[in-house]
């Protein structure tokens, strides 16, 4: 199955992308951590990369493109993929639609409000990736995973101004992307703003896999 996640910052994309590689068994693709890779590895990619994303603009669509045609190309793919934080833009969707055929776009809808919310309090585990929240669900020692042992650290694009600037190029570039999807036919809504669980219940029920 060939699925894409849309939807705001700290709506928990990456968090459901986790279970549902457990459900369906397909590669879960964020562009995001590819290039947050690409960034600690410092490799040609994560140099040209690193400002944009820290200041939270969005890397150009013939960059993000080229690396996503790549991805999917690897044998991984054949049976499926979630693709995570891509497309994010109008140019990078109709070339997706050139080189994949989708089955369902997922809509994660989350206000505002609590975007901010969620992000402000991020803290991402370097080791296992996994997102704690500093008021929410806080590691039991600050700066350690509890999960892994992994050092626990606020992403740089999770700083106030950044956040506010991922927001607004989130409603004026990305959000565009709904109505385009929902004119296909394939998009489907779920709200963001439950727990994971609930989340994955609702998600399992609009793609009719339970
Ligand atoms: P978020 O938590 O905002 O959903 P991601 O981890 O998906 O963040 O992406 C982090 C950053 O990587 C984005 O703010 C952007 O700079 C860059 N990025 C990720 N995917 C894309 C894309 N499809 N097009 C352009 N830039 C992207
Ligand atoms: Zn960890």
């Amino acid at each position: 199955m060939n699925l894409v996640f849309l939807g705001p910052p700290g709506a928990g994309k990456g968090t459901l992308a986790i279970r549902v590689v457990d459900l369906l068994k397909i590669p879960h693709i964020s562009t995001g951590n590819i290039f947050r890779e690409a960034i600690a590895a410092k490799t040609r990619l994560g140099l040209k990369v690193k400002e944009i994303i820290e200041s939270g603009g969005l890397v150009d669509d013939i960059t993000t493109i080229e690396l996503v045609r790549e991805r999917l190309g690897h044998s991984d793919t054949a049976g499926g993929y979630i693709l995570d934080g891509f497309p994010r833009t109008i140019p990078q969707a109709d070339a997706l639609a050139v080189f994949s055929k989708l089955d369902y776009v997922v809509n994660f809808d989350l206000p505002d409000t609590i975007v901010i919310d969620r992000l402000s309090g991020r803290r991402v585990c370097r080791k296992c990736g996994f997102n704690w929240h500093a008021a929410f669900n806080p590691p039991s020692k600050e700066g350690l995973c509890d999960k892994c042992g992994g050092e626990v650290y606020i992403r740089d694009d999770d700083k106030p101004e950044s956040i506010k600037k991922r927001l607004e190029v989130y409603r004026s570039q990305t959000e565009p992307l709904i109505a385009y999807y929902r004119e296909k036919g394939n998009l489907v809504d779920i709200d963001a703003s439950p727990q994971v669980d609930a989340i994955l219940v609702n998600f399992k029920k609009a793609l009719k896999l339970s």
